[in-house]
């Protein structure tokens, strides 16, 4: 992992020797190799199930900002020239490389973020490989447009890549999107600078070695690493940078629209949400009891996608309840590196005390814990973990801060609703609209909420049921612009064009 070194500054090792040889030191990668930051700041790089740090992460400054970006200058005009075949097979190259050591990634992204080793067996890694698999396929097909117009004149519309674009990740799917957004990135033709959050740089500095091995151009994806405020921030507002790709939350998605209003500069803003899970007393919720209960608590409610208020028909609230909560005690927390594990730590002790924090305002706010409401403490190695127990409240008014305000956490509140007036208005009640899920047997009913329920995403039936190609992002408060498939690739590109007469 980036160059291996005792580095300054003492560090605990984490467990034992044979587990971690030695405190790693993980480097930003630019123009093709991993370098030490001038300023030779570190911080600790956790890991959350055990609460001890394992590595350290050398903070970039200005100087490595300006490396970056010349970096990425330079490489831009051979890179954009390329075909998009040529481009989608490097793409194809990284995947194959990933998927080599796939193993090692998820092992990485489970020590680095907490969660259970099965689900980044499942979803991050091979997320991240589809990612650059399908952005792959996309460019190959991403036709510019053509129209015959008056008098046999042409129009065309040419799509050419903006330049050097910079992308921004949080912690929670560190390596699935960073490389969402560096994928389409590349393939448009653009060079980028890709920073991860500080919490969780292992697997992106894994990505980069695989860049290094299969010799991509150098400066095409440059690697910075450190905090939102300081490089962050640089990044987004650094002359040369076109375009800004940020996931994460709104509170640092409206500090990033302000800096780069005055250079008009190009944004994707994926940001966070409060959503609702809509059930009905004809729908099938019986059956797809696991798929509610991941759809509230998978990677331990820290999915931007995750529904964090049940709202269920009045008819059946007391039977869901007992069925939700009977399954939500039979969820296996534990070690995340056990395959077994179901439910893992928070990513860190800040994030835990803020999850700590707003259930004890759910209490205030008259709100009663079902089940979890505690920090765990869990056996051995564990012992200082940062784990938080699954929790679910019921008895929330519908306009308290709990029911508006995102805690991307394990908590969630439950609430019965008289009818679908009712549950739609509550459901539209907050200043998000990412995405919501609805049970529901009845299509018309479906059709009509899906018309009404302020959302950038719907499911019906179901959770988090992706396509790579269908457009994704939040209205209102969860964001701006759209991800995936050609939207993706519309956003990387500028539409230019061209009229030519006869
Ligand atoms: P965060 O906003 O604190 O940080 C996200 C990233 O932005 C990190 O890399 C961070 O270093 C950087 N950053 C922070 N402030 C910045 C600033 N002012 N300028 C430039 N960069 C800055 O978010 P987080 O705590 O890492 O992630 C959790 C949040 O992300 C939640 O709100 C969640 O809903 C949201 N999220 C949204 C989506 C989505 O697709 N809509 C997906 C995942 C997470």
């Amino acid at each position: 992992m980036g160059e291996a070194s005792a580095g300054r500054g003492k560090l605990d090792l984490p467990h034992s020797e044979s587990d971690f040889a030695s405190v790693r030191l993980f480097l930003p990668y630019i123009g093709g190799g991993f370098v030490e930051p001038e300023s030779g700041e570190r911080i600790a790089v956790f890991e959350p199930a055990s609460g001890k740090p394992y590595a350290e992460l050398a903070l970039c400054g200005a100087a490595e900002l300006e490396a970056a970006v010349a970096a990425a200058s330079r490489a831009f005009p051979d890179w954009s020239a390329r075909s998009s075949e040529e481009r989608a097979r490097w793409l194809e190259r990284i995947a194959e490389a990933i998927e080599a050591r796939a193993e090692a990634f998820a092992a990485a992204e489970s020590r680095n973020t907490g969660k259970p080793i099965a689900l980044a067996r499942a979803l991050d890694i091979p997320r991240a490989i589809a990612n650059f698999r399908f952005f792959a396929a996309a460019i190959r097909q991403f036709a510019s447009e053509f129209y015959e117009g008056a008098g046999g004149a042409w129009h065309l519309v040419l799509r050419p890549p903006l330049g050097v674009v910079g992308l921004i990740s949080p912690w929670n799917l560190p390596l699935y999107l960073l490389s969402w957004k560096i994928a389409p990135a590349i393939a448009a033709g653009n060079t980028v600078l890709a920073k991860p959050s500080e919490l969780t740089p292992e697997t992106a500095t894994m990505l980069a070695e695989v860049f290094a091995e299969i010799g991509l151009p150098a400066g095409v994806v440059n690697i910075l690493h450190g905090p939102g405020e300081t490089i962050g921030r640089m990044i987004v507002e650094h002359p040369t940078v076109r375009a800004i790709s940020f996931t994460g939350s709104t509170r640092a998605g409206r500090d990033i629209a302000a800096r780069a209003a005055p250079a008009l500069k190009k944004l994707s803003l994926e940001l966070g949400g409060k959503n609702p899970t809509l059930v009905f007393a004809d729908g099938p919720w019986q059956e797809r009891l696991d798929l509610l209960v991941r759809s509230a608590f998978a990677n331990q409610g820290q999915i931007c996608l995750c529904g964090s208020r049940l709202l269920v028909e009045a008819s059946i609230y007391r039977e869901f309840r007992e069925a939700f909560l009977n399954r939500v005690a039979a969820l296996r927390i534990g070690d995340p590196s056990d395959p077994a594990t179901e439910f893992g730590a928070l990513v860190s002790e800040a994030h835990l005390s803020r999850v700590e924090q707003a259930v004890a305002r759910a209490r205030a706010e008259g709100g009663g814990i079902l089940c979890g409401g505690m920090r765990l403490t869990l056996p051995g190695r564990l012992a200082e973990g940062w784990f938080y127990a699954p929790t679910v409240i019921e008895g929330l008014p519908p306009d308290c801060a709990t029911e508006r305000e995102e805690i991307f956490g394990p908590v969630v509140s439950l609430s019965p609703f008289a009818d679908e007036d009712e549950a739609l208005c509550r459901a539209n009640a907050v200043d998000y609209g990412l995405s919501a899920s609805l049970f529901t047997a009845d299509l018309r009913r479906a059709m009509r909420l899906a018309a009404r329920l302020q959302c950038g995403m719907l499911w019906v039936n179901t959770w988090m049921l992706r396509d790579l190609r269908v457009p994704f992002g939040g209205i209102k408060n969860s964001g701006l612009g759209r991800e995936g498939g050609f939207e993706a690739l519309r956003f990387f590109t500028e539409a230019r064009s061209i009229g030519i007469a006869p």
